[in-house]
This record gives structure tokens, sequence and C-alpha cells, in this order.
């Protein structure tokens, strides 16, 4: 079953944090001026922290891993929900500052770690069962998912805001105008669902584009296939993505014999194939490989 909810609306009971001060006081006392290099755009307003935390589905035995926490809106959205313990990794030191009176409103359910998400294990953070919830800082989303996909099956769910257009690509079917690499090597190991979708001006300072909350799953059912293979393929199929495979295969050699072994038709592109299809085309080569020692 999936942990993913559509935004249900809805208040969630038992606010944990209502003492904590507001976050535009936060934000003026510890000076926190966004930081671009960051991907810093905080979201302030507390009922759409609180849909977000809501839609994880997230119960009394789950740690919560946050990544960039910021000032807190979506940590104390968190602490409201009944989970076990949340732990927060942030970069910036003026943010981990910010979030110490929280830490202490919070009793021992929130440990803010500082450092780099890019260079943590998420699954050592984090006992299961576990969910990753979070505001993603959107110049680092696609390799922090990238770097997740893994390991997925070790958190009942993964449920991030992200650009609407990173969200659209992880989401968009075979044909679909956002569909690529990043569909495909995501759709193989995960279930994604969109959750909510969150105007530009919800945030401060307002971005320039807007956010999509998505929720991702491991897929039980993913089909074996090599990684790396995977991307191999996908990249030279989607290079030029305009051009039959026959032609755009042709860096990998012989696209022929290996359209053939994946059942594919030599005029297909890249864009029409699915998952499946992906999966043929890296077992085929797996296999060509092998075979050629
Ligand atoms: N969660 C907050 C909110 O919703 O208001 C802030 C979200 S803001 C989009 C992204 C946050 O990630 C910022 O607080 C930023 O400092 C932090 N951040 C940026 N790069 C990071 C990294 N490599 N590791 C951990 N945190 C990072």
């Amino acid at each position: 079953m999936s942990s993913c909810a559509a935004d249900a609306g809805g208040p969630v009971p038992g606010a944990a944090t209502t003492a904590a001060p507001p976050l535009r006081e936060v934000i003026r006392a510890y000076g926190l001026t966004a930081d671009k290099r960051l991907g810093q755009n905080f979201l302030l307003d507390l009922n759409l922290t609180r849909r977000i935390a809501e839609t994880a589905r997230l119960g009394p035995d789950h740690s919560v891993l946050e990544i960039g926490p910021g000032p807190g809106g979506l940590t104390r959205a968190l602490l409201d929900t009944p989970v076990r313990s949340v732990v927060a990794v942030e970069r910036d030191p003026r943010c981990v500052a910010a979030l110490q009176p929280l830490v202490e409103a919070a009793a021992g359910r929130l440990r803010i770690v500082q450092g780099d998400a890019l260079a943590l294990d998420a699954t050592d953070l984090v006992d299961p069962p576990a969910a990753i919830v979070a505001n993603l800082p959107y110049n680092i989303a696609t390799p922090l998912l990238l770097r997740w996909l893994p390991t997925l099956d070790r958190f009942t769910g993964v449920t991030v805001m992200l650009q609407s257009e990173v969200a659209d690509r992880l989401l968009s079917p075979p044909g679909g105008k956002a569909y690529g690499r990043l569909s495909v090597i995501v759709q193989w190991q995960a279930r994604v669902e969109r959750v909510l979708g969150v105007p530009a001006r919800a945030f401060t300072p307002v971005p320039k584009v807007n956010a999509t909350v998505v929720c991702l799953t491991a897929r039980p059912d993913r089909p074996a296939a090599d990684r790396a293979t995977l991307e191999r393929v996908t990249a030279a199929a989607f290079g030029q993505r305009r051009k039959m495979l026959r032609q755009s295969l042709r860096p990998l050699g012989d696209p022929t014999g290996l359209l053939t072994a994946a059942g594919l038709p030599p005029t297909a592109r890249a864009e029409e194939i699915d998952i499946d299809g992906f999966v043929a085309l890296a077992r085929a080569l797996a296999d060509r490989d092998e075979t050629l020692g």
C-alpha cells in the first residue's frame, strides 16, 4: 500500500510547538536573510506546512528526516504530528542557531545535524520506521533524490517539495513533454505521486518558479536491471530524443541488434519507450557486454 496521501486538507491534532515565537520573528532575530546559494526560500504559511506534514501520513513510531529546516516552519508542523522524532539536517549555521529554542521546546523529539545532506547517508540518521519530509533546496534536489533511490525501501515514503518543472519530469509518463532520463531512472525504482501544488508567492522570498510536493515510495515490483547500464542506455537514447533509436543508440554499438533483443521497433523514439522497454534495452546491452567479455 502506498504511504503517500493526496492532499486532504484540514487540521492535525496536537500543537506541540505553539509556544515557539512566530517564524517572521525568528527570521528577524537571527538575521536569516535568504542565501540564494543555499536555495533558501522559506515557507512561512503554517497551514501549508501542516498540510504537507499531514500528507506524509506519519504515525507515532515514525522517525522523520527533514533536509533543510531553515527557520523551522515545516519542522514545527512535523513536531505537531505524533511522530517519535525528527532529525533535521541543515547546512546554514545561522539556521541551526535559530532552531535551538525549538529543540528545547520539543523535549527530546528534535535533533539538528549541521552538515551537507549530500555528504550524509540518510539511512544512518533515522531508525525505521522512517520517512523523509522536506522542502528541498532546489539546487540539490535532483542529486539528493538520486542518492536516496537505492535505499528507498528503508523509508515508508519520501515527501518532498520541488520546483514544479523537476516534479513534472519525475511524474511524466512516456510521450509526455517532460519525459526523459530522470523520469526513467526514478520511475524504474519508485512510484511517484503528485501531492500538492504550491504557488511561488507562498515562499519568502518569492522564487521565479512554482513548487510541487511529490511523494516517492519504493516499487516492490521493480524490474531487475543494472542502474549503470540503464543510465548508459537512457543517456544515449535521450541524448538525441527526436531521432529514432536505431540512430540515437549508435554510440552503444549495433543498435539494431540491441533493439531486436529488447523486442523494440528500430523506428521508435526515446520518448515513446516505457520503463519496461528501457529495462529490456539495458538487459540486452548487459547480455551483449557479457558475451563479448
Ligand atoms: N524547510 C524550510 C522551509 O520550508 O521554510 C527551508 C527550505 S529552503 C527551500 C532549503 C533549506 O535547505 C535552507 O534552509 C538551506 O539552508 C538548506 N540547505 C541548502 N543546502 C543544503 C545542504 N547541502 N544540506 C542541508 N541543508 C541545506
